[in-house]
């Protein structure tokens, strides 16, 4: 049975309990964060608190806990479940108040985690990549928020699969956004593309990783906008996040991305990012 923390207690997952008139129930009033563990090791741990900062600032809601506090319980709650390669999924909401979309005074919020094995790209992934479909991005104007509210990324993926496809492209005024539940990247001419920060994208941790990667290692990237067409005509089309990593999109709406496998570019920058990984586990551990 996994230990889950649930507002300063580490319980089993069967024994968390939160009321009806939690306002994440009620209303989606929370904040979010996804962080991946390898080895035990929370990656990149410090990046993701300080996006939890920003969520919660956007949401007007106040931090519950310091930095070190975070890494002490995110840590103990890793160690409670064995370790391992895991995925930790927090949330924060504004707490337990009769309904009422104005604020509630002084009431504490909720503050949950819990793991999930992370498990590693299939063979099929790795070999064959996935397929996407272009969609409009129907979401709303604060998406750099990671807010608990997923409803239109929900049906924008579930339009997806029932296309048959992996991943949904959002479009905003002819313009890629972002995936569903990914960040996008697109390789041309051997020049690396991903759409600038601002609240029409989640500034993704991988996203930064890969841009920060690619620089150490002389390779050519930017932060540009990327319209339908350069998308169409993209030699290599990557989506990136912490569970998932790097994954190549070979399949477009339907068409091949040029050859229809995963592209040169993708092939080295995977190998510089599980280097960069395991270079931080090796650290780590003999430290
Ligand atoms: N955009 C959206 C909408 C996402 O849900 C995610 C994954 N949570 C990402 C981008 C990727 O972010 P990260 O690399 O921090 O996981």
């Amino acid at each position: 049975m996994p230990t889950v923390y649930l507002n300063g207690k580490f319980i089993p997952a069967a024994d968390a309990c939160v009321s009806p008139l939690d306002r994440g129930f009620i209303f989606a009033d929370g904040v979010y964060e996804v962080i991946p563990v390898y080895h035990g090791l929370l990656f990149r741990l410090e990046d993701h608190l300080q996006r939890l900062d920003q969520s919660l600032a956007g949401i007007r809601l106040t931090q519950p806990l310091a930095h070190a506090q975070w890494k002490e319980m995110l840590s103990n709650l890793v160690d409670k479940n064995g370790g391992g390669d895991l995925s930790v999924y927090m949330q924060i909401t504004r707490g337990v108040a009769p309904r009422d979309h104005a604020f509630p005074i002084d009431i504490p919020p909720t503050i949950f985690a819990m793991v999930t094995p992370l498990k590693p790209l299939s063979p099929e992934i790795v070999q064959q990549g996935v397929t996407a479909v272009a969609l409009e991005d129907i979401r709303w104007k604060y998406c750099n928020i990671k807010s608990i509210a997923l409803l239109p990324n929900i049906l924008l993926r579930q339009q997806a699969i029932e296309n048959g496809a992996t991943e949904a492209i959002l479009i905003r005024d002819g313009k890629v956004t972002e995936g569903a539940a990914s960040n996008v990247f697109i390789v041309t001419d051997n020049r690396l593309t991903t759409p600038p920060k601002g609240p029409g994208i989640l500034p993704g941790i991988t996203r930064d990783l890969v841009l920060e990667l690619a620089n150490t290692h002389g390779i050519s990237a930017h932060e540009e906008e990327i319209s339908l067409t350069n998308l169409q005509n993209a030699d290599e089309i990557w989506l990136t996040s912490s569970t998932r990593e790097i994954i190549p999109v070979t399949s477009l709406d339907g068409k091949s991305v040029k050859s229809g496998q995963p592209g040169p570019l993708w092939i080295r920058v995977s190998q510089i990012y599980q280097q960069y990984k395991q270079d931080i586990i090796d650290h780590l551990e003999t430290a």
